[in-house]
This record gives structure tokens, C-alpha cells and sequence, in this order.
């Protein structure tokens, strides 16, 4: 697969350019490389839009912040305002693959990214490849998910999208044509399993430009937590990102469980915002936000360990 490659110097100009059909942007191309060697992408022309400095960008909006989307995932974990506001995404942030893959990849490209599921990435006929069935229910399927929805069980791979969904962030998208329109990061990737051969719901020609994190989630009591095989280098089997805001509204959200970031259920939230919880009441919640979970045969471990790390999690943020 061969393609070209620009490098954009304005935002108009990475705007203009990837309007045209097979032109996408890239920052890292830490996912856009693969998934072209993998027959998932074939872009005819690149663009590249790390020099644009509106797109680096990591500033103070009315009590919360504007990223750029190109800034880099280290940049994120190391973020002074980042890290003491809103440190549940400095943590993701810094549990994301190596030191390499977080000095390369950007945000934007982190929430872009195609699913890992080994079916799809080796190009077998599943519904993410335009077939009528998902291989990993009946095949290998040790990593995949437990939400069931009817269609495609890959798991969501980006860990920075997990707390920013705790953190009610919204999405800034620019096209072309000078169309700006803002989601909530939930609806960016509502339609997963409606259309599972795309999942952030992004037209072609569209630029994610940045991510607001609105003051309301700042500061507050802020928990993640991230299970992997491997000690590092791995994706999540299952993660959790927890915010007790200080309004005393709690967000959860996790990884690992389905083909979005899932928002544990708000009336779990409500409850643990209420307060006075025993183990008891927990261990009873924790159980009631999994009830509706479909295991498949080979990863009903991943129920088990969702409910380890999501009471962790309660009681972190419930604690005084
Ligand atoms: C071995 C390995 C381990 C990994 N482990 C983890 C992990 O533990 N946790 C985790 O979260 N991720 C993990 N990743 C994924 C990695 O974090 C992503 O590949 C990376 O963040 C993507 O960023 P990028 O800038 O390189 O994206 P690119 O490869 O440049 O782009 C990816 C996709 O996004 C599109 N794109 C890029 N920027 C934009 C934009 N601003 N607007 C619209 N579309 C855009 C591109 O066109 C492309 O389709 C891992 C990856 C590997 C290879």
C-alpha cells in the first residue's frame, strides 16, 4: 500500500485537503500505518497535522480546558492543569501501550483508532469487514466483549476515552466547509453497533479538532484503574474511571467491556451519590451494573474482575 504524504501548515489547509475522497489525516500514524498494511485503510494522500499549532494546544477555558487534538498522549499524562484537575485522564493517559506509542500518538488519533480485534485486524469476513456474523463468538474470544448488543463483541481499545467519558468531555469537529458542530464524547461513539464498520462517528472530511473538558468535572474525587495481562505495553482487559464531582454527582465509566466506553448505569451513580454505602451495598450494586452483561463461554472472567475493579473504584471515590 502506498500513499502520499503533506504536511498541513494551517488547519484550513488540512481542512481543504482532506474534503477530497482517500485523504485522511494522520498525527502519530501509530494506527493509521497498521490498519493500511491490514487492508482496513487505503488512503491515497496523508496529511499531517502536527504542525499546526491551534491543534497542540492545551489551554484554559472557563474553569476547564480546550486539547488540541493533535497534542500528544505524554503530553496529556504529564499536564500540570491536567494532572491536578483532572487527573482520572492524566492516569489513563499515562497507562496508554509504551513510552513510544505516548510520545507518538495524539488524542484525536487515540480516539480514532480501530478496534484490535485479532478477527477483524486479519481481515476475516466479520461484521467489521462487511460480513453477517462475529468469529470471536465462536471462535477465541479470551479479550473480547460482554456487553452484548447483537453484533460485532471488539472491544473499545482507547484508554483516554474511558475517562473522558467519566469526565462528560465533548468532542469539537470541524469540516471543510467551515461546519463546527460539538458532541458529547458518548454520542461520538453512539452508533458502534449499529454500524460496526465504523466507530466514532465521524463523516468523511471531518476533523476532530479538540476536546473540552467542562469545569464540571474538575477536581473532586477521581479514580482509574486499569487491568492488563501484561504488566505493561497492553490494552485493558477491563478499566475503570470514576469521578465524584464536587457538586457530589458521581460519573463512571469503563473499558474492556464493549464495543463503546460504557457509562455505568445512572441510577448506579446515583446511588453511590448518595452515600452511606456498606460493602454490602456495594458488593449488591456492583452485581445490579452487571446484570444485563452476556459473557461468552471463554471470558466470563471479565464480569468477575468488572466488579472487582468498578467496588474498588466506589469505594475510592466514597472514601472521605
Ligand atoms: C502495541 C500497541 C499498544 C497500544 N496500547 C494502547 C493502550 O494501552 N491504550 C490505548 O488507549 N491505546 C493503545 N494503543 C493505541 C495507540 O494509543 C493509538 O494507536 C494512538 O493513540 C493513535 O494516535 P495516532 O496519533 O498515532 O493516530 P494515527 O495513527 O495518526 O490516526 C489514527 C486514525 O485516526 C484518524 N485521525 C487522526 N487524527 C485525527 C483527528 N484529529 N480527527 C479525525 N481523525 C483523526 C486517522 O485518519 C486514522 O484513521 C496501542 C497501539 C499499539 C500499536
Amino acid at each position: 500500500m502506498t500513499f502520499s504524504y503533506h504536511i498541513a501548515s494551517t488547519q484550513d489547509d488540512a481542512l481543504r485537503r482532506i474534503a477530497d475522497a482517500g485523504v485522511l489525516p494522520v498525527a502519530g500514524g501509530t494506527d493509521l500505518v497498521p490498519c493500511t498494511e491490514e487492508g482496513i485503510l487505503a488512503p491515497t494522500l496523508v496529511v499531517d497535522i502536527r504542525r499546526i499549532p491551534a491543534l497542540r494546544d492545551i489551554s484554559a477555558t472557563a474553569g476547564g480546558l480546550r486539547i488540541g487534538a493533535a497534542a500528544t498522549i505524554a503530553e496529556l499524562a504529564a499536564h500540570d492543569a491536567i494532572r491536578a484537575r483532572f487527573p482520572v485522564l492524566a492516569e489513563a493517559c499515562g497507562s496508554v501501550g509504551t513510552p513510544a506509542l505516548r510520545n507518538s500518538g495524539s488524542l484525536g488519533g487515540n480516539l480514532v483508532q480501530r478496534h484490535h480485534c485479532w478477527y477483524f485486524r486479519r481481515g476475516v469476513g466479520c461484521f467489521k469487514r462487511g460480513g453477517t456474523q462475529c468469529a470471536a463468538v465462536e471462535g477465541e474470544h479470551q479479550y473480547h466483549g460482554i456487553v452484548a448488543d447483537g453484533t460485532c463483541r471488539a472491544v473499545h481499545p482507547s484508554d483516554p476515552a474511558v475517562a473522558l467519558l467519566a469526565l462528560d468531555a465533548r468532542v469539537e469537529i470541524v469540516r471543510a466547509d467551515g461546519r463546527v458542530r460539538h458532541v458529547d464524547i458518548a454520542a461520538l461513539y453512539d452508533g458502534a453497533s449499529r454500524d460496526p464498520l465504523k466507530e466514532a462517528q465521524l463523516e468523511p472530511g471531518e476533523l476532530i479538532v479538540a476536546v473540552h473538558l467542562p469545569a464540571i468535572g474538575a477536581a473532586g474525587a477521581q479514580h482509574w484503574e486499569k487491568v492488563m495481562q501484561r504488566g505493561a505495553w497492553d490494552f485493558a482487559l477491563v478499566s475503570v474511571a470514576a469521578c465524584r464531582r464536587t457538586d457530589g454527582s458521581v460519573r463512571m465509566a469503563m473499558g474492556g467491556l464493549g464495543l463503546a466506553p460504557w457509562r455505568v448505569p445512572d441510577s448506579i451513580e446515583e446511588d453511590v451519590a448518595s452515600g452511606g454505602l456498606d460493602e454490602d451495598s456495594i458488593d449488591a450494586l456492583v452485581e445490579r451494573a452487571f446484570y444485563d452483561m452476556e459473557p461468552l463461554s471463554g471470558n466470563d472472567y471479565k464480569r468477575v474482575m468488572g466488579q472487582g475493579v468498578l467496588k474498588r473504584a466506589i469505594q475510592a471515590i466514597s472514601a472521605d
